[in-house]
């Protein structure tokens, strides 16, 4: 799998840029703080939200068990309705077939719905490296590809600029790549938007070929479904003569009934509306009307992979909603870049490490993502434990270090520590040496213990380490005869 921005350091370490950002978390903390207040007043409407929560996790998890049958049905029903569908194992493999379509149509350009699976396999890098643009039709997309950015957020891919910015970006870029912006733009957002349409639109028209993702894709009928708020990915299924899908195979639903919870979570959590205003479905090819070719690219990309880790399969019924971004604390003050991946936040922090394995120090640090406060539990419209997965996948991060030439020095401190609890009289003696630096740490006033010295410096550059206790329990213990006496 691609996925990982080329470049990005560890979290540790851009996390600590982002915050040195103030723009970035006023940014930031407004758009997220707006979102959450929408989606707490709709969910609010819901007597039985926690039932649909129950019933989207049910459905999502009915699939994922039974994945192997649900994706030959969907391929079935889908080749049934007149669709081509082609099977990729990795990003390589999907880009592979999208690049063998567009060359095979002679097409230079392709107009695409916001995919966040294109995005992981770096799809619009391999188009253009095959002589094909590829133009991101939804707002926020369109603003992060014209600003030669990076997507942040899963649902507004560009939460981190402000409207002046915006307006800079299109009146710089536009013109570089098609209608340039109106010389009296302005950062007003209608008229920001409405130079964004005049832009799109001759795409729209003059593009043969059309690339989405999908939402859902239902096994028993063969039909994919995106669901949108600004009309253009209605635009692109519906407008070129081609569209090819690309579709994750966790995606998969059983039934077109069960769609049903998962239709009524999806917008209350992610936009905070009771409901999209564009669902979009598509099965295949209706002569005559709308795409005469269809290509649904079915991909793995390391989907087995977290599917066959019992905790953290979980994540796979994710359906990007966003809702675990906007009420984290860690997101809101960093940002999505510092995942380093097009999955930011909560989700991203067990996703990427899911599909990629854990091994690589960007990997590793992000199940560390987190304060574990729970809050992207709650939210999750499908009821993944994320604090759950976190906490799994820290493990095999440890696990994965414990033959390391070289340990680390949380490994060494802990060996230390379990040496001393490993046998009473040591931990007597331990104890009773800390007893004495916690006395003469106080008799010198102090009641912390500074800064410490080489990796120890770690802990204590972001946290106080109090000094330790002038007396032991066990010390405390015998002179009171176990609270007895004073
Ligand atoms: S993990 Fe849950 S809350 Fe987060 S994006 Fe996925 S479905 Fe939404």
């Amino acid at each position: 799998m691609t996925g990982t921005f080329v470049g990005m350091p560890a979290f540790p370490s851009a996390a600590r840029a982002a915050l040195a950002d103030t723009q970035l978390r006023h940014n930031l903390a407004h758009a997220t703080g707006v979102i959450r207040g929408k989606r707490a007043a709709v969910v609010g409407e819901v007597d039985n939200w926690e039932e649909l929560r129950l019933a989207g996790a049910a459905v999502k998890e009915r699939a994922l068990l039974a994945l192997d049958t649900q994706l030959v049905r969907l391929e079935e029903s889908l080749t049934a309705h007149g669709a081509v569908v082609h099977w990729a194992r990795d990003a390589e493999e999907a880009n592979r077939i999208v690049v063998g379509l567009a060359r095979a149509h002679e097409v230079d350009e392709v107009v695409k719905v916001k995919s966040m699976l294109t995005q992981e396999i770096g799809l619009n890098e391999a188009l253009e490296a095959a002589g094909i643009a590829a133009w991101e039709t939804d707002l926020a997309e369109l603003i992060v590809q014209l600003g030669g950015d990076l997507p942040s957020h899963i649902l507004v891919p560009a939460i981190h600029r402000n409207r002046a910015e915006i307006r800079e970006i299109f009146a710089r870029r536009m013109g570089e790549v098609g209608r340039p912006a109106p010389a009296d733009l302005t950062d007003e957002p209608a008229v920001l938007a409405g130079a964004a349409r005049e832009h799109l639109r001759e795409k729209f028209l003059r593009a043969r070929m059309a690339v989405s993702g999908a939402n859902f894709a239902v096994a028993d009928t063969g039909t994919l479904v995106v669901v949108e708020s600004e009309g253009n990915g209605r635009m692109c299924l519906t407008l070129p003569e081609v569209l090819v899908s690309i579709v994750g195979i966790e995606k998969v639903v059983p039934t077109w009934a069960e769609l049903d919870p998962l239709l009524r979570l999806l917008p209350r959590s992610s936009t905070g509306e009771r409901m999209n205003p564009y669902t979009s479905t598509w099965s295949g090819i209706t002569p005559g009307d709308g795409p005469q070719e269809v290509h649904v690219v079915l991909l793995d990309n390391g989907r087995t992979r977290a599917l066959a880790d019992e905790v953290g399969r979980q994540a796979l019924r994710c359906i990007r909603c966003s809702a675990c971004l906007n009420v984290c604390p860690v997101y809101e003050r960093t940002g999505g870049h510092a995942y380093g991946s097009v999955y930011p936040g909560p989700i991203g922090a067990i996703l990427n490490p899911l599909l990629r394995g854990t091994g690589d120090p960007q990997t590793d640090a992000l199940p560390y993502a987190s304060s574990l406060c729970g809050a992207c539990f709650e939210a999750c419209p499908v009821r993944i434990d994320i604090p759950e997965v976190l906490v799994h996948l820290r493990s095999q991060v440890v696990d994965g270090h414990r033959e390391d030439r070289v340990p680390k020095p949380e490994a060494v401190a802990f060996r230390g520590a379990g040496w001393a609890f490993g046998d009473a009289r040591r931990l007597d003696r331990a104890e009773r040496l800390s007893s004495l630096a916690g006395r003469l740490l106080r008799r010198r006033g102090r009641t912390s213990l500074g800064r410490l010295p080489g990796p120890g410096s770690a802990w204590t550059d972001a946290r106080d380490l109090p000094a330790p206790p002038t007396e032991s329990f066990r010390d405390w213990w015998r002179r009171t005869d176990g609270g007895e006496r004073p």
